[in-house]
């Protein structure tokens, strides 16, 4: 029996190290960001290093750019890695698994010479016809194996000097791993519990290719061993593979680091994984920022364009298969290193929840300081080109903060306070316009047009002492003043309004709407 017992006691007592370690093969999913999220919370928590390796082994699925934006969504979300891409050099490097190529021929090369490979020469039209031949035998599940390899081009099979032969003439070949006859590989997942595989259900996997690359499990295993990583933790598709990892360290003679393998994100709406296409359907982003795939054209949405901070992104995606066993909902990036645990990391499933993203982002928003909320609106009117006067943005971004989730809100909610109306709200105008508005307005600007000092305090004692003189109702003439200023029927309060518009702008606007409203 092979064992990969959780060693968290034994582990812990050295320094904690994990890595993220994507494949770039396009833009990172969200769900990617959250194994990013949780290794940085645990290596933080724990006083330990959090690394960035790029896993591009497979250049068949390498895509320009990719790189580029798991460094960028990473620092948008104020996940820094401390050592690797993006992060320092630690005399570990290099990061990038296609610059460390030259180094796993040697790993694989000591396999062999233990007697836990082997070369194989099969081409890909022989297993092809293996498969077909088991599944024309009613075996649909063919392994290169224990019993299959007997039967296959390997230097299991053939005579030393054939093997030397065929390499010697440039024959390609693989080396695939040796696994033992009925073992039983037991592996202790941190979240997960035991996990038992027997060798009889493994596959011979290959380790290294025609093409002089590892595949994904050596280098994987190699790098975690040479990086000192002390903790995998990453997404549960990768543990069918982790008996192969434990066997390959087992091979090697390396400890086992702790396992750990994250449960899915789950659809809004059903059962399977949450994929693009959910986003697509149900509109809302599952990448954390925009992406673009120059050669084909490809695109796809972001949450940092789509107006979320990246605390309330983060927040949400912490939650999204971690509670910290409290009712806390809230957490800043520091909160959740402080709270994380591992052990908290549930084994099912974590529904993916958009309007809960929606609500932390609204509390974000609303936490902000009048200065920067002044400043969200402030980007929000550059990009649409609209001008204003920067003195009055803090009052106008903290009054329409209310009813915002986003920055782009603050200008939709307070559109009318940057652009003259050029429609009028058809209920406020059936129901509160009446013959009897226009002169009122007139007697109104009349009234404005005589301050001296156009604050919201003076407008209001202005309007009062008009409504005390005429003994007006306020119902009589706040709705259509409203509608003459807004052109809408409901908002904050005019007299603050009619103070950030300035007086000009206020009769303008009165003057316009007698004409257009009659
Ligand atoms: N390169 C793998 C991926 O793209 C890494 C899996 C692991 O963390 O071991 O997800």
């Amino acid at each position: 029996m092979y064992l990969c017992a959780n060693y968290n006691d034994i582990n812990m007592s050295s320094k904690v190290r994990v890595r993220f370690a994507p494949s770039p093969t396009g833009p990172l999913h969200i769900g990617g960001v959250r194994t990013a999220l949780y290794n940085y919370l645990f290596a933080k928590k724990h006083g330990g290093d959090f690394l960035l390796r790029i896993e591009d082994t497979d250049q068949t699925r390498f895509v320009q750019g990719a790189e580029k934006y798991i460094v960028e969504a990473l620092a948008w979300c104020g996940i820094s890695p401390d050592e690797g891409i993006g992060g320092e050099d630690r005399g570990n490097g290099p990061y990038r698994q296609s610059e460390r190529k030259p180094m796993y021929r040697e790993y694989a090369e000591q396999l062999l010479a233990a007697d836990k490979a082997y070369i194989a020469f099969d081409t890909a039209e022989e297993l092809d016809a293996m498969r077909q031949m088991a599944k024309d035998a009613g075996a649909s599940n063919w392994q290169y194996n224990y019993i299959t390899r007997g039967n296959m081009k390997n230097s299991l099979t053939l005579p030393k000097e054939e093997v030397d032969a065929k390499i010697a003439a440039g024959e390609p070949y693989v080396v695939r791993i040796k696994l033992p006859r009925d073992h039983e590989v037991r592996l202790e997942d941190t979240i997960r519990g035991w996990v038992s595989v027997n060798t009889n259900n493994m596959d011979d996997k290959v380790l290294f290719k025609a093409d002089g690359m590892p595949t994904y499990h050596l280098a994987n295993i190699v790098d975690d061993h040479l990086m000192g990583i002390t903790h995998v933790i990453r997404g549960e598709e990768w543990l069918p593979s982790a008996p192969l990892h434990v066997m390959l360290y087992e091979a090697f003679g390396w400890e086992c680091p702790t396992f750990a393998h994250l449960p899915l994100l789950l659809k809004p709406d059903g059962p399977g994984k949450l994929s693009k296409r959910d986003g697509d359907r149900l509109g809302f982003p599952v990448f954390p920022i925009d992406w673009k795939n120059d050669e084909t054209g490809e695109t796809a949405s972001g949450y940092r364009e789509f107006g979320f901070f990246p605390g309330a992104f983060i927040n949400m995606l912490a939650l999204l298969g971690w509670n910290p066993g409290t009712e806390q909902e809230v957490f800043d990036l520091q909160g959740l290193v402080d709270a994380f645990d591992l052990s908290k990391v549930s084994k099912s499933g974590a529904k993916f929840d958009f309007e809960k993203g929606k609500w932390f982002n609204q509390l974000y928003l609303r936490d902000l300081s009048e200065v920067e909320l002044a400043q969200e609106l402030k980007n929000v009117l550059d990009n649409e080109g609209l001008s204003y006067n920067e003195a009055h943005l803090g009052t106008i971004a903290t009054m329409m903060s209310e009813r915002a989730t986003f920055p782009k809100d603050l200008l939709e909610e307070g559109r009318f306070l940057f652009e003259t109306p050029s429609v009028y709200d058809e209920k406020t105008r059936n129901k509160k316009w009446s013959d009897a508005s226009a002169p009122m307005m007139q007697d109104i600007a009349h009234r404005f047009n005589a301050l001296p000092d156009f604050t919201s305090e003076a407008i209001e004692a202005s309007f009062k002492g008009y409504l005390a003189e005429k003994e007006l109702g306020f119902g009589k003439v706040g709705p259509s003043f409203r509608l003459a200023v807004t052109g809408r029927g409901m908002g904050p309060s005019m007299f603050t309004i009619c103070a950030v518009l300035g007086k000009d702008e206020v009769l303008a606007r009165i003057s316009k709407a007698i004409k257009v409203l009659g």
